[in-house]
């Protein structure tokens, strides 16, 4: 019974990245008050949402929008639709965003949102349904300078156009700031769409010359295939490195050898499905214990717990996925000299392309792709060295000195406003 509260504890995302946002206020010599105000979003909606299925019935959805700390500036963060989402994930993730906004240094604090439903059951007029209901409900409390929305989860730029033509149809005005990750054509950016797996291969490369890998040759395990995962897998296997295993809702693929990745990327759904047109899988647990230099979860939360960290064979962990690591398996992968890149820095090249987009929107004036993609190699690169030393000279590890950095720029606003 203890041992499963405990289990409960560690695996719950918010208990967990409450107690390291706590670490990292007392290592910056923060009071009590600062940790107070920080632990809980400053405002948390719930939302009843009414949809008219396609058979006829009506469904009502849950949906969620965290707003965590507006601090530095409008609160920013995806809207994820899975069946799993719960109220406490939804702060946990809008907390994360937050630190993610501190630690590429963007004007912005964390939001996040989400609807508990399956869109992989859910016709495409349904998924529009609930993508306008959702806006409609949550409409009073985001906007471009209140909280920016953009796509997490099973959601894309088709979602946010509808969420971006409900919003402008309620404001009676086009108001493309108002959410992020849209089709080019609504006002989206070159270069939103892979831009989380560009920042994941800019970490995995930094990481690679520090451990002193090289990435022609090196052995990928990616485990997850949706936006991040894919793309990722295709910029690993365009770079020369060996994908030898990936993974997706319902099992993983592996060859030592190296997948056929242009045949998967062919083959995939829009969720990332792509192992039901085999026969031979292996299960996401062994796929994560897999022989290889380089091991990226990109899926969801608690995939690397301490039950599995002492097997992982990889000399670098990237976590592209938000919360794939528990803090016990913190600790166990970097006693094991592992070389741990935290979600709150490795995913951040979304949120920091979501950022230019919003900052094309707002000025009216776009820009080509190279210039986003230089942008960013500055954005990551910078944000990377940052924590690495941090981690070093403060001889904490790097999701600590990841937290250090991203709350800094919080706390100190918070404090300038006389909030704390
Ligand atoms: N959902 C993404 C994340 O978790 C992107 C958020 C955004 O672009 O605002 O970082």
């Amino acid at each position: 019974m203890a041992e499963n509260k405990q289990q409960a504890e560690q695996l719950d995302v918010l208990a967990s990245t409450q107690s390291v946002i706590k670490k990292a206020l007392d290592k910056l010599g923060y009071p009590d008050e600062m940790y107070e105000l920080m632990k809980e979003p400053i405002r948390m909606l719930t939302v009843r949402i009414p949809v008219r299925m396609d058979d006829g019935s009506t469904r009502i959805f849950t949906g969620f929008r965290a707003q965590h700390n507006d601090s530095v500036g409008p609160t920013k963060g995806g809207v994820r639709f899975h069946p799993n989402v719960t109220e406490k994930e939804v702060k946990a993730l809008s907390i994360w965003m937050s630190l993610k906004a501190g630690i590429v240094d963007l004007p912005y604090g964390g939001g996040k949102g989400g609807i508990i439903c399956d869109p992989r059951e859910m016709s495409f007029r349904e998924l529009e349904r609930v993508s306008r209901g959702y806006v409609r409900a949550i409409s009073q409390i985001v906007g471009p300078t209140k909280d920016i929305p953009a796509p997490d989860v099973f959601t894309n730029s088709q979602i946010m156009a509808w969420m971006l033509d409900e919003y402008s149809r309620i404001r009676e005005f086009d108001s493309p700031g108002f959410i992020t990750g849209k089709p080019l054509v609504l006002g989206g950016s070159h270069g939103r769409e892979s831009a989380t797996a560009k920042g994941v291969t800019i970490c995995i490369r930094e990481a690679a010359k520090k451990k002193g890998i090289d990435i022609e040759g090196a052995r990928v395990v990616i485990q997850g295939f949706g936006n991040a995962g894919s793309f990722l897998a295709k910029f690993m296997h365009d770079a020369g490195a060996i994908v030898i295993g990936i993974s997706d809702a319902y099992g993983g693929l592996c060859d030592p050898d190296g997948l056929d990745i242009d045949y998967l990327l062919d083959r995939r759904d829009s969720f990332g499905t792509v192992t039901k047109l085999f026969r031979e899988t292996i299960s996401n647990e062994e796929l994560l214990e897999l022989d290889c230099d380089i091991l990226v979860p990109a899926a969801i939360e608690n995939q690397i717990t301490e039950n599995n960290a002492h097997n992982i064979k990889a000399s670098i962990v990237v976590e592209a996925a938000n919360g794939p690591t528990t803090m016990e398996a913190t600790k166990i992968l970097t006693d094991r000299d592992i070389l741990l890149v935290p979600d709150v820095l490795a995913s951040a090249g979304g949120v920091t392309v979501s950022y230019f987009e919003w900052v094309q929107n707002n000025q009216g004036y776009y820009w080509t792709e190279e210039e986003v993609e230089g942008k960013l190699e500055h954005v990551m690169v910078g944000s990377f060295d940052n924590i690495y030393n941090l981690a070093r000279t403060r001889k904490v590890d790097m999701r600590l000195a990841a937290y250090m950095i991203g709350v800094r720029k919080m706390a100190e606003a918070s404090r300038f406003r006389g909030w704390v």
